[in-house]
């Protein structure tokens, strides 16, 4: 696994090949990106984008959406996938805000994850993008882009955070995770394109030894004029 200097060297490398990198989602407060992020789960930022400005408009904050018919919310999400789940989370969890914590978004993860419908992930997407508090999501890019430079060495969400977040000071959590992913969208695909990636010299899956090529069958040899002239004349039939 690479050592804390050369993930940091990576990061630094990544982030000059995405200049800017930061969430796609389209919030204005805290409760508008836990909303949106939860929308995100097998959706795309775009599509969520598309849907939140009417859901925003009619449910402005944690009170309003704690009350909001369901199949009211169903209808505005609907577009994203999965939309009963996630009305009945966006519900479930705006209730719990107002209970538990005045309508506000807490700003700690043990509190984030006991809300419904929120993981780690979306904790950590709220914590570093509209909290201030140093968060490191760590989605399926993240997991991808990482395990292919050898700076992760598992495929849970959870220990790779440790393994990243060990690494590299909190302040660069968030904006590491999000070159990460951002990496991951545009050229470290499930089909990378490694020859346009600036990390490529120091990536291990790029450095693996390429297979060795299926063995094909064995063909005749092709014959040459002095094998033809060495066969036996065939005679012809009369
Ligand atoms: S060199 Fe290829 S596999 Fe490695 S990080 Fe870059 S795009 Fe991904």
């Amino acid at each position: 696994m690479k050592t804390a200097e050369d993930v940091r060297a990576i990061i630094d490398v990544l982030a000059r090949q995405h200049p800017g990198a930061d969430t796609e989602l389209r919030y204005a407060t805290p409760f508008e990106l836990l909303v949106a992020t939860i929308l995100s789960a097998q959706s795309t930022d775009a599509g969520v984008n598309r849907v939140t400005p009417a859901l925003f408009a009619a449910y402005p904050d944690a009170g309003a959406l704690a009350t909001a018919p369901l199949e009211e919310v169903e209808r505005l999400v609907h577009a994203t996938g999965f939309y009963r789940q996630k009305a009945r989370a966006l519900v479930g969890m705006s209730a719990a805000l107002v209970e538990r914590h005045g309508g506000e978004v807490p700003r700690t993860m043990e509190a984030l994850v006991r809300l419904p419908g929120v993981g780690r992930k979306t904790a950590n997407v709220v914590l570093g993008h509209a909290l201030g508090v140093p968060g490191f999501p760590v989605d399926r890019h993240v997991l991808r882009v990482s395990a292919r430079l050898g700076m992760a060495t598992s495929d849970d969400p959870e220990r790779v955070e440790q393994q990243l977040t060990g690494a590299l000071p909190p302040a660069l959590w968030t904006l590491a995770s999000d070159t990460l992913i951002l990496h991951g969208r545009r050229i470290c695909k499930s089909e990378p394109l490694c020859r346009q990636c600036a990390a490529a010299a120091m990536c291990d899956y790029r450095r693996r030894p390429a297979r060795p090529a299926p063995a094909r069958a064995a063909r005749k040899p092709a014959r040459t004029k002095a094998s033809r002239a060495k066969a036996p004349a065939t005679r012809r039939r009369s």
